[in-house]
């Protein structure tokens, strides 16, 4: 695989040499015949290159379902036999990792909620000290960068050479279109800082619906994510675990021959000279806001020293609220996220809040 950023590879153990991995299977295995009926059909679409499954599932209250346990491991062990493709599994403790050993399974992911507990994440690095064998690991379900590299440190000090992380999209009790919200850039933000770590990215947990799935699935490809985890089901509406999410094998190949793959680097017949110009433009704009907002935080300075003269609050909440009001209908007419708005906005105001605080506190 090419160079990406910098003088740093990203390393190409996950690589197949035929383009993005896919790895499907299985929310969870639930009967050794839904399991191996499952990945059968996978194999039969010559589309995937790992089967998944959950045998020990993290549920969120007790009493759903909490995979199978060690007795889905020999099933496991025969998809492998019957299908010929390697298999992975999600482990959460040292116990997990040695019983996965044991039965030959080639690849383990950390699941999202397992992230979050450095003790756990731990644990699993230790038990794999001396051991060959890949690792992912998932996103904590929090927003939380710097946990997420640090656990793929942890994986990384116990001496694994084959270490990837899967993007799965971050718990957000406001969010309403998706389960876990992509926050695509701190994926990207985990990539600047781990540009070596292979990057997975699980549509079916993002989504939470398998309707939204080909339009995420395609957002990472052109994301030039390394390849793609999609759960999929013989009977996706009556799963145990995470129904609406999953598709049967068939609608799987549908989705992935749906997907279009580009390439990361230009190939040598294209017309750089378009893009160049383009990015010019782009550059240009970007100048002329710089220019803008530095016009805008003088105007605020002044509008701190007028506070400060009359002795009032930095903060007016109706003017902020008209500000964001005008914000909202502007975004609406020009086709623009309300969200991104907001952000927008939000920032500006931050900014023009500590400017005005200089201005309220020099002598
Ligand atoms: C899963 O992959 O089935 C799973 C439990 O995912 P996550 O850890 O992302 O919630
Ligand atoms: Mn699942």
């Amino acid at each position: 695989m090419e160079e990406r950023r910098g003088t740093t590879k990203r390393q190409t153990w996950i690589s197949t040499g035929r383009g993005p991995i896919l790895i499907s299977g299985p929310c969870s295995a639930e009967t050794e015949e839904q399991t191996l009926e499952t990945s059968k059909r996978l194999a039969a679409t010559g589309k995937v290159d790992f089967i998944r499954a959950g045998i020990w599932k993290p549920r969120t209250r007790p009493g759903s379902f909490e995979g199978v346990g060690e007795k889905g491991l020999p099933w496991m062990q025969k998809v492998k036999e019957e299908t010929g493709l390697p298999v992975t599994i999600e482990v959460a403790k040292a116990e997990h990792v040695e019983l996965s050993l044991k039965h030959g399974i080639d690849m383990l992911w950390i699941g999202a909620r397992t992230t979050v507990n450095p003790f756990a994440v731990q644990e699993i690095a230790d038990a794999l000290k001396g051991v060959d064998i890949p690792v992912l690991i998932k996103n904590p379900i929090n927003a939380d960068l710097a946990l997420w590299i640090g656990s793929t440190e942890r994986l990384i000090q116990s001496g694994l050479k084959r270490v990837g992380a899967i993007h799965r999209g971050f718990s957000n009790l406001g969010e309403r279109k998706y389960r876990n919200r992509p926050q695509w850039q701190l994926a990207i933000a985990y990539r600047d800082a781990m540009p070596e770590i292979p990057l997975i990215n699980d549509p079916s947990h993002i989504c939470g619906k398998r309707e939204l799935l080909l339009h995420i699935s395609q957002k990472a490809m052109d994301l030039d994510f390394d390849g793609l985890m999609l759960e999929s089901h013989i009977d996706p509406d009556n799963a145990w675990s995470d129904s609406a999410q999953q598709v049967t094998p068939e609608s799987l190949n549908a989705l992935i021959e749906s997907i279009v793959v580009r390439e990361p680097q230009f190939s040598d017949n294209a017309d750089h000279r378009v893009l160049d110009q383009l990015r010019e433009k782009i550059n240009h704009i970007d100048d002329e806001l710089f220019n803008l907002l530095h016009n805008r935080m003088q105007v605020a300075r002044d509008i701190g020293a007028f506070k400060k003269a009359n002795n009032i609050t930095i903060l007016q909440k109706a003017r902020w609220n008209k500000i964001l009001e005008k914000g909202k209908k502007y975004a609406h007419l020009h086709g623009l996220s309300e969200l991104f708005i907001q952000n927008y906005l939000r920032a500006v105001h931050d900014e023009s809040i500590t400017q005005q605080e200089h201005v309220m506190n020099e002598e």
